[in-house]
């Protein structure tokens, strides 16, 4: 069996590991740090704008103090796009709000703004306005941005901006994660750079970097005592982790540039096979390229394709399954077209590591060509 290809593996540049010694020499192993501070200057500056970051434990964890941020509480109702991971729709409910389930157009597979727009008036025809609306740059590519700010704008609804998928994408020349509300960065080992486990709160307001920073740290009054008048948690990331960020945020843009070489290389070597469709970026869009996807024409084939590669040791995964589809989410109201439902069926995200050799590059496609040869 030859070596195994992963979707989307970790790749140090050499950097992080003197970041790491130096937290050790120093002893800072601990969630906060000279490296936490660091890894927080490096996104600002990365970000441009007046963005104020403030370094978590997890992506997962932005979105849930995004949320209590932003004010949601027991029986509020979130919109949330359909099509996205678990993870952009669980802190609703760890908030004891109910999530409401938003359908996808086919220009970027985002949130579509009509379908936006039917679910907060019918939303609020029902008694309830939408406490927030999440969001997200599937894949690293942005969503409809101006369409969906000025139906927020409209309603007076906050965006919570899921741009875990997406550091290093622009709209109209603005990096993703400075567009919401809050934004929120995800540096999971899968992500385009990672901290093996970490994420980031996004806000142009210095007040809500600080509050998230206090509830991230249990909450603490500056008091000699331990003095809590609010309910905190443990969110903030460990300077350890923020040093490997440090030697990751050296990288970036190069790690861009080859997941961008990725895509290009995988739709140049199928540009003769008319049944494979790739998503090509809208005016204004600058995508990340976090992971290449295919639209094949049925299930049946991204199935194909999916099992005869895995037999290869290749590994593949069919896009996000909606999570008006999940039965956890069963009862979630939701606004639908179609679009999610048919990406769902139709695609599959290819191996996309910025580390991927030619050769296995090579695998992949060779595996592929020979399925539609067979
Ligand atoms: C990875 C991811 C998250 C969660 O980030 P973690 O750091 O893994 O908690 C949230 N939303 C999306 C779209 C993601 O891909």
């Amino acid at each position: 069996m030859e070596s195994k290809i992963w979707l989307s593996s970790p790749h140090m540049c050499g950097k992080e590991q003197s970041f790491v010694n130096t937290a050790f020499e120093t002893n800072w192993i601990a969630p906060l740090g000279p490296h936490v501070t660091g890894f927080e200057n490096d996104i600002q500056s990365y970000l441009k704008g007046n963005s104020h970051v403030a370094a978590l434990s997890s992506g997962t964890a932005a979105i849930h103090l995004a949320l209590v941020l932003l004010g949601v509480t027991q029986g509020d109702e979130v919109i949330c796009q359909s099509k996205t991971f678990s993870a952009s729709a669980n802190p609703i409910v760890y908030q004891g709000a109910t999530p409401v389930f938003v359908d996808s157009e086919t220009e970027t597979w985002n949130m579509c703004p009509e379908q936006l727009e039917i679910a907060i008036k019918e939303r609020i025809q029902k008694g309830k306005k939408p406490k927030a609306i999440i969001a997200v740059h599937l894949y690293g590519m942005p969503y409809k941005v101006d369409e969906i700010q000025k139906i927020a704008h409209t309603y007076r609804i906050p965006v919570l901006e899921d741009s875990a998928e997406s550091l290093g994408s622009t709209y109209n020349g603005a990096h993703c994660g400075t567009f919401g509300d809050i934004a929120i960065l995800s540096f999971n080992g899968n992500k385009i750079i990672t901290t093996s486990g970490g994420g980031a709160l996004v806000t142009n307001d210095i007040k809500i970097k600080e509050k998230a920073v206090y509830l991230a740290t249990q909450a603490r009054e500056p008091h000699p005592a331990y003095l809590h008048e609010n309910i905190g948690y443990n969110y903030r990331l460990s300077n350890v982790l923020a040093g490997i960020g440090r030697g990751q945020m050296t990288i970036l843009d190069e790690r861009v540039s080859q997941r961008r070489a990725n895509y290009d290389y995988y739709k140049s070597s199928f540009k003769d096979i008319d049944e494979l469709v790739f998503i090509d970026e809208p005016k204004g869009c600058f995508s990340n390229r976090w992971l290449t996807c295919i639209l094949t024409p049925s299930k049946a084939v991204r199935e194909g394709i999916r099992v005869s590669l895995e037999a290869l040791n290749i590994e593949t995964r069919p896009l996000w399954k909606p999570m008006h589809q999940q039965p956890v989410f069963k009862d979630a109201p939701h606004y639908l077209n179609g679009v999610s439902d048919e990406l769902f069926e139709k695609g599959l995200c290819l191996p996309s590591g910025s580390n991927l050799t030619e050769n296995e590059l090579n695998r992949v496609t060779s595996a592929i060509k020979t399925y539609f040869r067979a």
